[in-house]
């Protein structure tokens, strides 16, 4: 009966005795096997498996030149794991015989004379046997090759950003420390969008997501072929290339790439736009992360231009100062590190003091005093001027109420407080000094703001909004540093401001400048014409005085009568003018 399924199996008989390769020959045909080999010279077996491995082989064992033995050697050198079954022929039948060829890995045995059935019921045994485990070790290929399929795929999304399709963090990461470790030096671009998170909230994070998706395509043409672009993080882009040569081109390139950014990009029906910052680094031994930090930290201010910058070690030392300088800025108020000076305002005409400039002073634990005018755009930089503006507000509030009770000042006495951008911006900044100063009992007339021209144009009609409310309760409101802004009396006008402080560059030019004190005066009789009080600030000197007086300033501070004091000084000079003038 032939064997079906097992016929087409390759089988190799191989036997020094030709009249025994003759019957297995035929009695395996009979039983319809068709690709059957015989040899009866061992020495060629290996050959012949080097051509064509077959399935099985039937092998004697004695043989002349080459023992069965020697052949089972050469085939587990030669193919190891994938040696062709093997089913001994032998006449001998000895136990150590068989443990031999068991060892070698053989099968089966045949003992000659062989019962013919009994020799094709074992043959097929084994073929079964090896067709069983061919079926297995192909399924094992099939899973590992399925598994690392997966694996690349995993490793695939693992350094890309699931919601915009770019190369994330890990990637970008990843390539630059392929380039550290090839010795190449390495340029990075820090991205950063400005109006994604307005952009986000308004209109949602898809739309977002998409705005990065395009503005990735469109920056993508114009890089090196060797660069990549990725996100970094929310709203940062990254884009890091092997430096070029010419230091120059990684500025030029990020010129381009800002242009570009700079053009409305169709998302959905709409079109839209975000401004664009960008910090440049380059470095060959730096660590990856190192090399984006020092991107992010070249990163220019918003109000820049052009908004790029590269980084250098004196810029990075300055920004690490200045970072630190903030960190150590939140809380100050809460830790006792803050306090407040106060320099009085004077009537030029009497010297008699009508108020007070209200400043502040920080303590810093291990740099003691830092100067507003460092400390100050910090805090603005950020909301943690929110915090300490009130602080300030509420500070100020609670000294002149026990100044006043204690009958320290007089009852006409007002304290000028300095207001940031960001805190006249707020919608409810006026509502809420309002409610505090009758919480605290205390007159309109008592207090005053100052804000500086820029912080009025930060946001024109917020600031407005909140000034209208401020007036009409009586506060008076100053305008700062008049002079030093690009802004001009005429849009002022539509603002309700009772006071202009005059910048102390223009009364330090008083003396020599013909020019600077032409000037002076022409602001002084326009504001007048407007219907301003004017106020001089930065007065040094007895001349100073004299000529603002005469130029109708009415009101001053400056050097020449105090420096800001701390409230006990302050106090303490107050009473002393009082004494000094008795009307
Ligand atoms: P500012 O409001 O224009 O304050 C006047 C500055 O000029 C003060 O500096 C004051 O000490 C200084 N000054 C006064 N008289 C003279 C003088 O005769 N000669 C010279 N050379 N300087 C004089 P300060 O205290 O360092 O404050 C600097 C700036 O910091 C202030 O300028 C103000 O813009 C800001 N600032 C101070 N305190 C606060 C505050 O509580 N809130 C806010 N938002 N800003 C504040
Ligand atoms: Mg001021
Ligand atoms: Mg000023």
């Amino acid at each position: 009966m032939p064997d079906t399924d097992l016929t087409h199996k390759r089988l190799l008989v191989v036997d020094d005795n030709p009249v025994n390769l003759e019957l297995l020959g035929d009695l395996l045909e009979d039983h319809g096997y068709t690709d059957l080999t015989c040899l009866d010279d061992a020495r060629q077996v290996l050959g012949h498996c080097r051509t064509r491995l077959p399935d099985l082989i039937l092998l004697d064992i004695r043989m002349p030149h080459l023992d069965g033995y020697a052949v089972l050697e050469q085939l587990q050198d030669a193919f190891g794991e994938q040696a062709p079954a093997t089913i001994v022929l032998t006449a001998q039948v000895d136990d150590a015989t068989r443990r031999r060829a068991l060892a070698a890995g053989v099968r089966d045995f045949l003992t000659k004379p062989f019962d013919h059935e009994e020799a094709m019921q074992r043959i097929r045994n084994v073929l079964r046997v090896e067709q069983r485990l061919a079926e297995r070790r192909e399924q094992a290929a099939e899973l590992e090759g399925l598994a690392e399929a997966r694996t690349r795929e995993l490793e695939r999304l693992s350094m890309t950003d699931p919601l915009t399709g770019l190369p994330n963090r890990r990637a970008l990461l990843q390539r630059l420390e392929a380039w550290r470790e090839a010795g190449h030096e390495a340029g990075a671009l820090f991205i950063v969008l400005d109006d994604l998170p307005d952009i986000m909230r308004l209109h949602g994070h898809d739309v977002a997501e998409r705005l990065l998706q395009r503005l990735a395509d469109a920056l993508t043409p114009m890089l090196p072929e060797a660069a990549m672009l990725g996100l970094w993080g929310g709203n940062d882009l990254l884009v890091i290339l092997p430096a070029p040569a010419n230091p120059d081109a990684l500025e030029a390139l990020a010129g381009h790439l800002l242009a570009r950014l700079g053009r409305p990009q169709p998302v959905d029906e709409r079109r839209l736009t975000s401004r664009a910052r960008i910090g440049i680094g380059r470095a060959r031994d730096s660590a990856p992360q190192r090399l984006v930090h020092m991107a992010a930290l070249a990163l220019p201010d918003a109000q820049a231009t052009p908004p790029i910058r590269c980084h250098t070690p004196s810029l990075e030392a300055r920004q690490r100062e200045r970072l630190e300088l903030q960190h150590d800025l939140r809380g100050a108020a809460g830790r006792g590190e803050l306090r407040l000076a106060y320099q009085p305002k004077l009537w030029l005409a009497e010297r008699h003091p009508l108020g007070a400039e209200v400043l502040l002073r920080w303590r810093h634990p291990r740099h003691g005093d830092v100067s507003p005018g460092r400390f100050i755009p910090l805090a603005e930089a950020t909301i943690d001027i929110l915090e300490i503006g009130d602080w300030v507000l509420e500070t100020a509030m609670q000294r002149l109420v026990a100044w006043r009770t204690d009958g320290r000042v007089a009852e006409d006495f007002s304290l000028a407080v300095n207001v940031a951008a960001r805190q006249l911006c707020t919608p409810d900044f006026a509502a809420t000094l309002l409610r505090r100063l009758a919480q605290h009992g205390l007159p309109p007339h008592s207090l005053s703001i100052e804000v500086t021209e820029s912080g009025l144009m930060a946001d024109l009609n917020e600031a407005r909004r909140q000034l209208q409310a401020l007036a009409a309760a009586g506060i008076a409101i100053a305008v700062d540093d008049f002079g030093t802004g690009h802004s001009s009396l005429a849009y002022l006008k539509t603002l309700p401001l009772s006071v202009l402080k005059i910048d102390r560059a223009f009364v330090t030019d008083l003396q020599g400048d013909p020019a600077a004190r032409q000037l002076a005066c022409t602001i002084t009789r326009l504001a007048h014409g407007l219907g301003f009080e004017v106020v001089a600030e930065g007065i040094e000197t007895l001349e100073q005085a004299q000529r603002l007086r005469e130029m109708g300033c009415g009101i001053g501070q400056g050097y020449l009568f105090a420096r800001p004091l701390l409230e006990a000084d302050f106090l303490a000079w107050y009473d002393a003018q009082r004494i000094d003038q008795p009307a």
